[in-house]
């Protein structure tokens, strides 16, 4: 079991991801979230890397408070860079499932490293993919 755990790459099971840009409204990537029926948005600025986060309770917390939500742009309540825990493809799901575990996150931006740094998200691994790839292990028994 080990051993076919080990071989789960991060590629085998990674989603499309949904990314919003860094100054769209709260009230937007609200509507962002209902449509792409995702629970996390991955938050990008104008040449699309990746700066940002933005969790259900993220956006729960933001409407509670007294500002207008049509106007806060989401680069103001999201967990930002370089506080994002990300991971590449070819990288092993068991690890990813791990830091999901660990930090206490749903979901976390497959990136792909520019030669500048700069990170593009390719993907996402969320709490479903993992559970996909534990369903299919079990499968193979
Ligand atoms: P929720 O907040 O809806 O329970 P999460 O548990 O995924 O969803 O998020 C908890 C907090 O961690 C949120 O503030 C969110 O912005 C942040 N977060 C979510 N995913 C990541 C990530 N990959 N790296 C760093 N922070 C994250």
């Amino acid at each position: 079991m080990t051993e076919n755990l080990n071989k789960i790459y991060v590629k085998d099971y990674q989603s499309i991801p949904v990314v919003v840009n860094e100054n769209v409204s709260v009230y937007d990537a609200i509507v962002t979230m209902f449509l792409e029926d995702v629970g996390t948005l991955f938050v990008v600025d104008a040449n699309t890397y990746l700066v940002g986060v933005l969790s259900r309770k993220d956006l729960l917390r933001a409407s509670i408070g007294k500002q207008e939500l049509s106007t806060l742009p989401v680069n103001i309540i999201m967990t930002r860079m370089p506080n994002i825990t990300v991971c590449e493809k070819d990288d092993q799901l068991i690890g990813v499932a791990k830091d999901l575990i660990h930090k206490q996150i749903d979901s976390v931006p497959v990136i792909k490293k520019t030669e500048k740094g700069d990170l593009e998200v390719i993907g996402r691994i969320t709490k479903t993919n993992i559970t996909k790839a534990f369903v299919a292990l079990a499968d193979e028994y």
